[in-house]
């Protein structure tokens, strides 16, 4: 599905990342981790198109089909899906509404109509019983106000109505207490199927009891600097970062 090789990144001339390579199939969910400052945001926004990073060198390929020429609205029509790290708050507009008007530009981007009023309502229903969204939620301004566990829910409910068929999560954020972690990981567990994947970043191995992971990886200025399976988180939260860093000549 996604496949990164040798992927460079600048920000203002200053080289964040450094070779990267990964290959993400149908089916998977893949870990990021690694120490603060590493580089893992900036893979999600390289991913996801973000004009302020550019690419030096390397590509990345999803589905087969190269993202050089990409803008980021290409790339969520094409199926990425990038969380947000600091959602913004949109007063006077609705969970419900943000999201009827993400999938009908979707389906405009595709040159679809509008999805029929009775489907939408239909698939909002479907999604937040699945989910256990309640109606109240629905109707509330994006954002405003919402505690750390509602902003998650509503990102899972963006997610489960967008069906995006790679989804980057970027759990940075300190503001991950448990009732936000159980909505993210149930989330997570409920819409991943073989037909999509997920990639998590995080720096907490914690998430990772939650949700199982089929690879983890580190990253360390901005390489990934090792790879394996969901025993390499356990080790990190033993051993911590330190160990994996490329060794210094004294
Ligand atoms: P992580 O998510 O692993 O904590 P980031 O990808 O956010 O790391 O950051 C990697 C490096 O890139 C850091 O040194 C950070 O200061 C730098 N960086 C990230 N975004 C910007 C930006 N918008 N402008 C300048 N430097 C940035
Ligand atoms: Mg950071
Ligand atoms: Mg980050």
């Amino acid at each position: 599905m996604l496949k990164i090789t040798n992927l460079h990144a600048n920000i203002e001339g200053k080289e964040i990342l450094n070779g990267i390579n990964l290959t993400v199939n149908a089916g998977e969910v893949h870990a990021i981790m690694g120490p603060n400052g590493s580089g893992k945001s900036t893979l999600a926004s390289v991913i996801a198109g973000r004009e302020e990073f550019e690419v030096t060198q390397g590509e990345i390929f999803m589905e087969n089909e190269n993202l050089e020429d990409c803008s980021p609205e290409d790339r969520a029509h094409k199926g990425i899906f990038l969380s947000f790290q600091y959602p913004v708050e949109i007063p006077g507009v609705s969970v419900t509404n943000f999201v009827k008007t993400a999938i009908n530009e979707s389906r405009k981007a595709k040159g679809l109509e509008e999805m029929p009023a009775k489907e939408m309502l239909k698939l909002i229903r479907e999604k937040s019983e699945m989910l256990k969204i309640d109606r109240k939620f629905l109707s509330r301004s994006l954002n405003e106000g919402f505690s750390g566990g509602e902003k998650k829910r509503n990102e899972i409910f963006q997610l489960a109505m967008l069906e995006p068929k790679l989804a980057i999560l970027d759990e940075t954020d300190s503001g991950l207490d448990i009732d936000a972690l159980r909505v993210v990981a149930d989330g997570v567990n409920k819409l991943k199927s073989k037909d999509n994947a997920v990639i998590l970043i995080t720096h907490y191995q914690r998430l990772l009891e939650y949700i199982v992971p089929d690879f983890v990886h580190v990253i360390h200025n901005g390489k990934i600097v090792k790879s394996g399976t969901k025993e390499l988180a356990l080790e990190l939260e033993e051993k911590g970062y330190d160990w994996l860093k490329p060794q210094t000549v004294i």
